[in-house]
């Protein structure tokens, strides 16, 4: 890999999930030295697909061999939507790294694998059964340290929290826990081994996979829930988005439930469930299906510590809700964010560097949540009409100006602006937003209760 000059600085990345990954990587290249901590024992496969997007991936051909990976990596489906009774109403899209529908779904699992294996091959610590408790900066301000539950101490010139949506950054950033809404749904959510296909002659007739076959993605939408069903030749996810009752639900990638409280949730929605969906629920393995509570929290701007030594990045800062499309993509571009602000700012500046870094990114980030809801919006419908007859509209989930962007050139661009409005206040507008929107600040009370779809101005497609 090509590495800028060695700056000196050196920093801790709490987390090595997709965002923790990325950014240690990241900040491996721009000549800063990293070392990663992460609570888990080991990698465990955990979680089924996220989506990313070409804001990050292109960022792939500057890390040698990383391209090849990812490429090899990814699902290449056929996406179909479909009413839930399994009647066609489009389709079907073919997503690939060169589609512009939706970012490229991919096993989360093997993101974080391949992540890891690219970090450890440069030389990148990543310590496992590190879980942090506690973050803080020296009295003087010159350090960031870390403190784990078995009273371990790691201190460095910066510490990136890149630990999810349970951070322990946020005691120091925010001084207090950033409330969570319960969205009033959750998702069963699963992936097993496409091999128990073979089990149902039904199924293993309609999944059959030639060379160079397009994998599966069938959308069954209805108002009182959404399945999702991915099949490659090697794995079957299947989501279904429902109402959560309140009681089970956690926002836990641990806790499972059975096929029968599956089958028993279905049958409560009184829609008729097209057969593709009930038998690949009830080939489930039992144990593997959790109920993932989905939450929303208001955007946040409070990013860094009053020292700016001790910066949130992904979900940490900014949690998605998955119709969003966009949280492993946003966790990522912070990662290209701040290890070029970094750069740019030198050793004796690194506060400055995660303010900027911040200035630069809140909006956008803030944009990409409320993007999550227009989707959201947009699949809780009943007009299936109005998606026979417009299905791209319905498919698309992230518009140009999230695939168009080059979050580390934009530091590049931005860096003298962003730096004179910080100090000495002259103006600064953010151009990586819809073009056209003005941001507005927003809150999660003030969306549920005026709607997403119409209200806002500038080009978000
Ligand atoms: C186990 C798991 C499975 C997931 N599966 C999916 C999925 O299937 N689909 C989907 O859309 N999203 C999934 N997500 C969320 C998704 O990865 C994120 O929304 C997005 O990719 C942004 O990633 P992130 O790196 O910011 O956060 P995360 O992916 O949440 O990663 C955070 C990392 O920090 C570690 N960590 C947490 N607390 C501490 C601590 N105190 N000390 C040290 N390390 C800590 C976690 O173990 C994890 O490795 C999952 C998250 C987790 C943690």
């Amino acid at each position: 890999m090509l590495r800028e000059t060695p700056s000196n600085i050196d920093t801790i990345v709490v987390g090595a999930g997709p965002g923790g990954l990325y950014t240690a990587i990241e900040l491996y290249r721009q000549g800063h030295s990293v070392a990663v901590l992460e609570s888990r024992d080991k990698l465990e496969p955990v979680g089924d697909f996220v989506g990313i997007g070409p804001s990050v991936t292109k960022q792939f051909e500057k890390w040698p061999g990383m391209m090849q990976t990812y490429r090899d990596s990814i699902y290449r489906p056929d996406l179909f939507l479909l009413a839930h009774d399994g009647k066609q109403l489009g389709g079907p899209f073919h997503l690939s790294e060169k589609s512009d529908y939706r970012p490229v779904p991919i096993s989360r699992t093997t993101l974080v694998q391949f992540l890891y294996d690219y970090a450890i091959s440069l030389g990148i610590p990543v310590l496992f059964s590190k879980k942090v408790a506690t973050y803080g900066e020296s009295d003087d301000g010159t350090r960031a340290f870390v403190v784990t539950e078995s009273n371990e101490r790691f201190e460095a010139d910066l510490v990136v929290a890149a630990d999810g949506i349970g951070t322990k950054a946020t005691a120091i950033t925010n001084g207090k826990e950033i409330k969570a809404f319960s969205s009033g749904q959750s998702v069963y959510r699963v992936t097993y081994p496409t091999a128990l296909l073979k089990q149902n002659s039904f199924l293993s007739n309609i999944y059959t996979f030639g060379p160079g076959q397009p994998d599966y993605c069938e959308v069954y939408l209805s108002l009182k829930g959404t399945m999702i069903i991915l099949v490659s030749p090697e794995t079957t996810t299947w989501l279904f988005t429902h109402v959560d009752t309140g009681s089970a639900a956690q926002e836990s990638w641990a806790k499972t439930l059975s096929v029968s409280d599956v089958m028993a949730t279905l049958s409560e929605t009184e829609v008729e469930w097209d057969r593709r969906c009930l038998e690949i629920i009830q080939l489930t393995p039992s144990g593997s299906i959790t109920d993932y509570k989905l939450t929303f929290r208001d955007p946040n701007p409070e990013w860094t510590s009053k020292g700016g030594r001790i910066v949130k990045i992904g979900d940490a800062a900014h949690s998605f809700i998955p119709n969003s499309s966009n949280g492993a993509t946003q966790a990522m571009e912070d990662g290209q964010s701040l290890a070029a602000c970094l750069r740019l700012a030198g050793k004796q500046n690194i506060s400055l560097a995660t303010r900027i870094h911040t200035r630069l990114r809140f909006e956008r980030t803030s944009c990409a949540q409320k993007n999550g809801f227009k989707n959201r919006e947009k699949w809780a419908t009943n007009s299936f009409d109005a998606i026979r007859q417009n299905p791209l509209m319905a498919v698309k989930s992230i518009g140009r100006w999230l695939s168009n962007h080059d979050p580390e050139q934009y530091v590049y661009d931005n860096w003298v602006a962003c730096l004179n409005h910080l100090v000495s206040g002259s103006g600064f507008k953010n151009t990586n937003l819809p073009p056209g929107y003005e941001y507005e600040p927003w809150t999660m009370d003030e969306l549920l209760a005026s709607g997403v779809q119409d209200v806002d101005s500038g080009d978000w497609d």
